[in-house]
Parts: structure tokens; sequence; C-alpha cells
């Protein structure tokens, strides 16, 4: 993926969200900075566990408006959580 297309995917995850931060939903543009978390977090052991397809993918990354709310979306420590969204995650992937 070059530059131009992850602009784009990240343009594409906030458009999906409506510029509303997933955590606290507050405006990304009015208040704070606009920054994508990941829930099962971009980790080295992550991506090793989850794969790369799962890390990367658009469902695992949602708008925030800080690095505050940005830490409060993670669910890798929850591990139900994290497989749900994983197999979700395959799921869609197969689709495509
Ligand atoms: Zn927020």
């Amino acid at each position: 993926m070059n530059n131009l297309e992850k602009q784009d995917e990240r343009n594409e995850i906030f458009r999906r969200d409506r510029w509303m931060c997933q955590n606290c939903g507050r405006h990304v543009m009015i208040h704070g900075t606009p920054q994508l978390a990941h829930l099962i977090a971009n980790t080295k052991a992550n991506r090793k566990k989850f794969g790369n397809c799962v890390i990367d993918h658009p469902l695992n990354r949602v708008a925030t408006c800080c690095l505050y709310c940005n830490g409060r979306m993670n669910i890798g420590n929850n591990p139900v959580k994290a497989n749900e969204l994983a197999d979700k995650i395959r799921d869609e992937l197969l689709k495509e």
C-alpha cells in the first residue's frame, strides 16, 4: 500500500466513524487531535498472535480525539473481546 492509499484508508475510517471519537463521542476535528486507535493494540506480540491482516484491518482501527481516548479503546487485555473481533475481521477478509 502506498502513502496515498494509506491516507485514503485513514479518511475512510474517520468517515465511517462520522469524525466522532469512539471513546468520548466528541468531534475529532473540533476537539483534540484526530488519531486512529487500534482495538487490538499494534504490538509485535499481537501481530504474531492475530496476524498483520487483523491488526491492520479497518475494523481494528477507530477514530479517537486524543492519546487518552486512544488508550481507552484497547481491548487487547480482554481475550474474549479480542478474539470476537479477530473472528469478525477474518470473516470479512473471507468475503473480499
Ligand atoms: Zn475522545
